[in-house]
């Protein structure tokens, strides 16, 4: 006998084709008979104990690749009796999960009588739980060369695909959610913008937001925050086919790719808004956590795609600048991009990163504005901050501030500023004609509030050798009220140190009387916008006025800016103001004219 390719030791104790093929032995002695007999039971039971003994199981089919014979574990792994195995082929066999183009293959493999290795198939045992096996065969031939059939192994993988299972679904799924995470994300919007590019329809991308996601999370806690995530997911889920991809980019930031929408950019736009409706309905229910109620709202950005022109991180930005749209325009909306507001941001980008430049370079220079007295005479100056820019000339601050307030660079800048502004004093203490002379420097909220901001102008103080008492710091009403306590607090800080703080803008904005007493001002300084026509609206005077006498009942000095004309100097001066500043006395420029 033997497991050769006679096919006569393996095949013997099986179903019926499986005798020993017609070009065996022939026996002269009947002992020699019984001995043969005995060798190939004790070799059968050899078998079936390894069999038994090993996890694969055994197999063989006949020629029309049915089965004939199961040894082994099949039964107890499959849970599938071995008789429902014999007389079928492996794809007639029920519960096995592998698609047609598999089984092609497969039988083109076996029609071709190859060896095959590790054909893998699911499969479901009797008690509904899927299984995994791998099959590997070859094909039997008997003593004429004639094909009579395949036998092989099969192994139980249920353990290896399930762990494979979990390493994907860690790769590619949000743990949280179990949600697509952001790699997924991609490769589906890939597929989907190839897909709409093919099919001539478009797609679109929503990018969506809580508006009240940190403040959940900060005032309830991590695991509020987790479930309400959670069921965000499921409400979103539910809104959109299962062929769309809803995934989850970390945070509270979910994004939706819908597919298969018109063909006509309005019609298709008009599909999108539907579903983006439909998700902002579902997430303005309230949510049920541990019996609470809770509320929570989105903002959702959208962006429509169909031609596969700009990489999938380009179509994600737009719809995640279109959510900001939305958030800007007041929350709890949706907002489809445009490219306007791609031209702004591209501008906006442009620009931060030539701040940047300009920082390193240091293009950023001070024009400085006289401030006098009731005399005339200099009392000092305001320091102005231009940019020198290589290619558009001297740039004024309303070009720069408010984007170098948003991206943060306002701190780097705020630093150069007042560095200049200190090693100016400084010079000009050298000069007895001008060493009295006090300068303000505006500074922008993002920097007062920063917990080192007294330490950095000291250090400032110091390494330019400037007076403290010659400077004179420019805060604004909103920037103070934001924390009274800690504005106090870094005010006297540096004030024992001499140096004097200026509300500028005074009567812009929500003027606090009651906190007004409370800061360690030194000075107000009148907006321009009251100074400006304060000889012709009644209203504007009336608010000069009443600020001037605000400022002598707090004992503070006062300045009126952006006074352009004797008529309104004279006007000020009479009503009790003694300080200047404004283009009738100097406009900003560079140090050397003042
Ligand atoms: P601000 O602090 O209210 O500065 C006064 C502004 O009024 C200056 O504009 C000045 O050139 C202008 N001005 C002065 N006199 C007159 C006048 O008679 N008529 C008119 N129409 N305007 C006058 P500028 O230099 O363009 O600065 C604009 C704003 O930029 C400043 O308003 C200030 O808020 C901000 N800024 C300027 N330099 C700095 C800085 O170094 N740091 C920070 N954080 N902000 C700065
Ligand atoms: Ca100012
Ligand atoms: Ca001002």
């Amino acid at each position: 006998g033997g497991g050769g390719r006679g096919g006569g030791g393996w095949g013997g104790g099986g179903g019926g084709g499986g005798a020993p093929g017609g070009g065996g032995p022939t026996f002269t002695d009947v002992t020699d008979y019984l001995s043969t007999l005995e060798a190939l039971r004790l070799s059968e039971a050899r078998w079936r104990s390894l069999t038994q003994l090993s996890s694969d199981w055994y197999w063989e089919q006949d020629a029309q690749y049915r089965f004939v014979r199961l040894d082994g574990n099949a039964q107890q792994k499959t849970g599938v009796p071995d008789e429902v195995h014999y007389g079928l082929t492996r794809w007639e066999l029920p519960d096995t999960f592998v698609d047609e183009g598999q089984w092609r293959d497969h039988r083109a493999v076996l029609e071709a009588h190859q060896v095959f290795h590790d054909f893998e198939m699911q499969r479901v045992t009797h008690d509904g739980q899927p299984i995994w096996v791998s099959i590997s065969g070859e094909p039997i031939f008997d003593a004429e060369g004639t094909f009579t059939g395949y036998r092989g192994v099969a192994r139980d993988i249920t353990e290896r695909k399930l762990a494979e299972a979990q390493i994907q679904r860690l790769a590619f799924y949000d743990e949280l959610t179990g949600l697509p995470n952001r790699r997924l994300l991609m490769d589906r919007l890939e597929r989907a913008v190839a897909a709409s590019t093919r099919e001539g329809c478009h797609g679109a991308l929503l990018f969506l937001d809580l508006d009240n996601f940190k403040g959940i999370n900060d005032t309830l806690g991590h695991e509020w925050g987790d479930r309400l995530l959670v069921q965000v997911g499921a409400r979103v889920s539910a809104c959109v086919r299962a062929t769309d991809t809803v995934a989850r980019l970390g945070g509270d930031e979910f994004v939706v790719v819908i597919e298969g929408l018109h063909a006509e950019e309005a019609e298709a736009a008009a599909e999108a808004e539907a579903v983006a409706q439909k998700v902002l309905a579902a997430l303005n229910q309230p949510y049920q956590i541990e019996g609470c109620e809770m509320h929570s709202t989105p903002s959702i950005g959208i962006a429509l795609f169909r031609d596969a022109q700009q990489p999938v991180q380009e179509l994600l930005k737009r719809a995640d600048l279109a959510m900001y749209q939305a958030k800007a325009q007041g929350r709890n909306m949706l907002c489809f991009f445009d490219p306007a507001m791609q031209a702004a941001a591209s501008a906006r980008s442009a620009l931060e990163g030539d701040i940047r430049l300009g920082l390193a370079r240091a293009e950023f220079l001070l024009h400085y504005q006289p401030v006098v007295d009731a005399t005339g005479q200099l009392l000092g100056a305001e320091a102005l901050v231009r940019w020198n820019h290589p290619q558009r000339g001297m740039v004024p601050p309303a070009e720069f501030i408010p984007l170098a307030e948003q991206t943060g660079l306002i701190l780097p800048l705020g630093r150069q500023v007042l560095a200049m502004a200190c090693h100016q004093l400084a010079l000009w203490a050298a000069d007895p004609a001008r060493a009295s002379w006090t300068l303000s420097v505006n500074v922008s909220a993002q920097e007062f509030r920063q917990s080192e901001f007294v330490q950095d102008v000291l250090a400032v103080l110091r390494d330019s050798g400037a007076d403290a008492r010659r400077l004179k710091l420019e805060l604004t009403e909103s920037l103070l009220l934001h924390d009274v306590e800690d504005s106090i607090l870094k005010m006297q800080a540096l004030r024992t140190l001499g140096v004097g703080f200026a509300l500028d803008d005074f009567g812009t904005g929500y003027s606090s009387l009651s906190y007004l007493k409370r800061l360690p001002l030194d000075q107000l300084k009148i907006d321009q916008s009251f100074v400006r026509d304060v000889l012709t609206d009644p209203n504007d005077a009336a608010i000069a006025c009443t600020i001037i006498t605000l400022a002598h009942s707090l004992a503070l000095d006062v300045v009126a800016e952006g006074v352009e004309t004797e008529g309104q100097r004279a006007f000020l001066l009479r009503n009790g103001c003694q300080r200047f500043q404004g283009y009738l006395f100097g406009r900003p420029g560079p140090a050397a004219l003042l």
